[in-house]
């Protein structure tokens, strides 16, 4: 009898432990299959090219909005609508080669069919995109209504831009990039950034809008041998950018790499020397975000006038068919889109606008997403 409960004992307490991790793996499992991972990378840089040893930034992959979406989703795009552009920055990268635009109604199409790929945050870039502001507003409007896209930011130079655009669109907006190669008017006229002295006037006017309309203002700044001994410092705390990326001057295949070309960088070029002196002066800045040219290769999305992406990588500069013709997927296989590199650099980051969510003031600008800074 004895012997019998305590075999009947032994099997009730392995029929419990049994249960017990059953439950265990299943709630393991089930933690694991409904949430999408989320991968948290302290990296060292930016958005447009780096040093190692400038602003550590905290770099979050947000949970997917779909988690169908295949890992190569395009998770940001940034789109040039039209090559056009007033300036004619000598080092320019994404010259004027053709004044092809796409009808407004196909842009969208083409928005879609992205944002359906997995498309969370579009940029616009050009070319100057206010040199079509009617068209700027028609796509930024329909990202932001009818497709839910998270962000929309936009690059420019800065020079076309108004307080009455800014007021009627600010809100289908999440941040406002300005170009900045100089604060001394005689270096941005050697660059080819403008010639009427007016730059630095017109950046600040632009931060004031952008405060009155809650967009967040991020700067950018392409280092060249005109600037990279200039000291920065005093004029970014009073703009104060919530991230400033700066660039090592780059030399894109096809684009500006000889005579031939619509610009020749080649004389624009930085030693790694003048770009680390550059870096070490302006590290300390929290909004710092550099990025030299290893990072840059093939780190970004880029999708040009017709909607085929550009390949700006090693050697000649290459492109897909357009996704109008092909699909995304297809399209993103014709070219190679290092989406490790894109990650490590930072590529994911507070791109929401200030006012969606709770935040928190920092030492160099507007406010930090709490919520991703948690990560
Ligand atoms: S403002 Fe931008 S697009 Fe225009 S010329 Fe300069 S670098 Fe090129």
């Amino acid at each position: 009898m004895v012997l019998l409960s305590l075999v009947a004992e032994v099997l009730a307490l392995r029929c419990f432990v049994g249960i017990v991790l059953a439950t265990c793996a299943y709630v393991v499992y089930k933690s694991t299959a409904i949430k999408p991972a989320v991968i948290l990378t302290p990296v060292s840089l930016t958005e447009e090219p780096s040093t190692k040893e400038p602003a550590v930034e905290t770099s979050v992959v947000h949970e997917p909005l779909d988690p169908s979406k295949p890992p190569n989703a395009p998770v940001s795009v940034n789109y040039f609508p039209s090559r056009e552009c007033n300036y004619k920055c000598k080092f320019c990268f994404h010259t004027e080669t053709s004044s092809y635009i796409l009808s407004d109604e196909k842009a969208r199409e083409g928005l879609r069919l992205l944002r359906d790929a997995g498309m969370r945050k579009l940029n616009i870039a050009g070319g100057e995109p206010f040199l079509h502001p009617k068209l700027l507003s028609s796509l930024i409007r329909y990202c932001k209504e009818d497709l839910s896209v998270e962000s929309i930011s936009i690059v420019s130079n800065g020079s076309k831009i108004t307080e009455k655009w800014m007021r009627e669109n600010s809100q289908w907006l999440d941040i406002l990039a300005i170009s900045c190669g100089s604060f001394d008017a005689q270096t941005n006229v050697k660059i080819g950034r403008g010639d009427d002295g007016k730059n630095v006037a017109r950046l600040f006017q632009i931060v004031e809008w952008c405060r009155t309309f809650n967009v967040k203002f991020k700067l950018n700044t392409v280092v060249n041998i005109h600037n990279w001994n200039e000291d920065m410092v005093a004029n970014i705390e009073k703009l104060a950018p919530f991230r400033w990326k700066v660039f090592q001057c780059l030399i894109v295949a096809g684009e500006n790499d000889d005579e031939t070309r619509k610009r020749d960088a080649r004389k624009f070029l930085v030693t790694d020397e003048q770009w680390r002196t550059f870096c070490d002066r302006h590290k300390h800045l929290s909004c710092y975000v550099p990025e030299d040219n290893n990072s840059m290769a093939s780190s970004y999305l880029l999708l040009d006038e017709y909607m085929r992406f550009m390949d700006k990588g090693e050697g000649m500069m290459t492109t897909s068919a357009s996704i109008l013709d092909v699909g995304v997927e297809k399209a993103m296989q014709q070219i190679v889109w290092d989406k490790k590199s894109f990650v490590e650099r930072g590529g994911i980051y507070d791109w929401g606008r200030a006012d969606m969510r709770p935040t928190k003031s920092t030492s160099c600008g507007t406010s930090l997403n709490l919520k991703e800074l948690e990560f």
